[in-house]
């Protein structure tokens, strides 16, 4: 997608915090966190949401958790516990058109959540 700011991150056309790069997937730093850890995790393809994904994305969908599982150990929060989020469409605050699994950790966090 031309006009994909996480394409354009995931291309490196825009520089990020990059802290995991594989073939299929990047992960960076969020520019805002909202906890201490917070990381977005992005597959280099080019899928919009939760509501576009099809039998050919169940592969990156997996992947995306495995580096998700990874990525908390290397920042110390698999023990304390972190949390994993798609936010999808408007009532869920979806800002970035481009799938990305939110990583959260190194604070409580409430629930239900806000
Ligand atoms: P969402 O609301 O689920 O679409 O999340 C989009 C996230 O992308 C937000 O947490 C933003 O802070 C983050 N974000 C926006 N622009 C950038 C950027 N250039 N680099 C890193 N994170 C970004
Ligand atoms: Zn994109």
């Amino acid at each position: 997608m031309d006009d994909c700011l996480f394409c354009k991150i995931a291309e490196k056309k825009i520089p990020s915090k990059m802290v995991y790069e594989d073939a299929d997937l990047v992960a960076f730093e969020d520019i805002n966190p909202a906890a201490p850890v917070h990381i977005l995790i992005v597959p280099k393809r080019h899928i919009h949401s939760l509501n576009t994904i099809a039998e050919v994305d169940r592969e990156i969908i997996g992947k995306l958790f495995i580096a998700a599982k990874t990525i908390a150990k290397q920042k110390g929060i698999a023990d304390t516990g972190y949390r994993t989020v798609f936010n999808t469409n408007k009532d869920a605050g979806m800002a970035v058109d481009h799938l990305h699994l939110h990583l959260l950790g190194g604070r409580v966090f409430g629930w239900p959540p806000g």
